[in-house]
């Protein structure tokens, strides 16, 4: 059974096409729009992709779809209801939404017949009880403009937390997981028996951890105080907090590579913005095991999370006394377990899989 997997950003589409859980095809179209693009429009790029793959035998259509609200726990098979909630969602997620809205709109014109399935980043976070999920503010305002934490990466912790457990040889529904997905946006998930219990993106991807260029967690009044003293307007408040913070801010780099070449060499901006990313981990690490009470194992993923043996160092030292300890030359050699043998927490490494959770998610919606 073959599944096309569509990840449809504003001016790009990334598409991988499975059959059963191998890759057959995949890409990306790139510059939809501009003038040296790889198509004119999303309707150009889709048909590309469409003309380019054997479709033979295609079964359905999954497509990531960055914000669900509150409105979805599970991936759900598109109709018009659908599409008129994931629009309605378009303030929560202005970038992501609308793309995603064209992805499924032009995939649903051109293969009328199959149907199609939004996969939702949040929909894993649906689990959260209500004191991880409210903020204490106006519990009114809150209600009528829909402020909550949601969570991202819903995909990759669900998938990494599975294998996680898979790893261990012990059942999804009685482990528990920490999952670091650490790429150029970052999130921390509590992951309770298969079940998120805790994350640490909240109504956006900006929250949580330090990221390449977004900040994570800082106290609100920071807007204030720079809309006020500073006379930065909202717009540019916004973009200096999501595309000049983060590593970014602190480095001038947000690349993990660039920042870690650099902390080698002794440079003060770099040695800071490393410490400051990986103790943001660590306290998120400590917040976790308390909400979970027991932890059976804390794991690295994406980008930094699977290449840098210097971040999961640093990020996870001094906390022995909670079992928590990592073999250097199994961190450095990257090894899937790499606490020592007989550990209380394992320390995992797994590479995450966004696509191929989208496919397998999308089979299930459409069984
Ligand atoms: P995305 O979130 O866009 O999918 P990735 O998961 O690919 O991104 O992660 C990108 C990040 O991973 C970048 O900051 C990059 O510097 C970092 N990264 C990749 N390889 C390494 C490495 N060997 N050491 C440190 N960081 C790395």
């Amino acid at each position: 059974m073959k599944i096309l997997v569509l990840n449809t950003g504003s001016s790009s589409v990334k598409y991988r096409l499975f059959d059963g859980a191998d890759t057959v095809a995949k890409g990306l179209i790139e510059r939809i729009g501009e003038a040296d693009g790889d198509a004119a429009d999303h309707g150009a790029a889709l048909r590309q992709i469409m003309d380019s793959v054997d479709l033979s035998g295609l079964a359905a259509v999954g497509h990531r779809v960055v914000h669900g609200g509150s409105d979805f726990e599970k991936a759900t098979v598109v109709d018009d209801d659908l599409v008129a909630a994931v629009e309605r969602l378009v303030p929560l997620a202005p970038l992501h939404n609308p793309a995603a809205l064209t992805g499924i709109a032009v995939a649903r014109g051109l293969l009328p017949d199959l149907p199609q399935v939004a996969v939702f980043d949040t929909a894993f976070h649906a689990s959260i009880p209500p004191e991880g999920a409210v903020w204490a503010i106006d519990a009114e305002l809150a209600r009528r403009w829909q402020i909550q934490r949601y969570g991202f990466h819903g995909t990759s912790h669900a998938y990494v937390s599975r294998q996680t457990a898979r790893l261990l040889g012990r059942p999804v529904g009685e482990t528990n997981v920490i999952t670091l997905h650490l790429g150029n946006g970052a999130s921390a998930c509590a992951v309770q028996g298969g079940r998120s219990v805790a994350t640490s993106m909240g109504m956006s991807p900006q929250g949580g951890l330090v990221m390449g260029t977004r900040s994570g967690d800082i106290d609100p009044t920071v807007v204030f105080h720079l809309h006020r003293e500073a006379g930065m307007s909202i717009d540019e408040i916004e973009t200096s907090l999501t595309r000049g913070a983060g590593l970014q801010g602190l480095a001038g780099a947000n690349d993990m590579r660039t920042v870690q070449e650099r902390w080698s060499a002794g440079d003060p901006a770099a040695t800071l913005a490393f410490d400051v990313y990986c103790r943001r981990i660590r306290e998120y690490v400590g917040a976790y095991y308390a909400v979970l009470g027991r932890v059976d194992a804390v794991t690295f993923t994406a980008g930094v999370g699977e290449h840098s043996p210097e971040v999961r160092a640093v990020s996870l030292s001094g906390l022995s006394a909670l079992g928590i300890e990592i073999d250097p030359d199994r961190n450095e050699r990257g090894e899937k377990i790499i606490s020592p043998d007989g550990g209380r927490v394992a320390v995992c490494v797994v590479p995450t899989d966004e696509e191929l959770e989208i496919a397998e998610q999308t089979r299930t919606a459409i069984a």
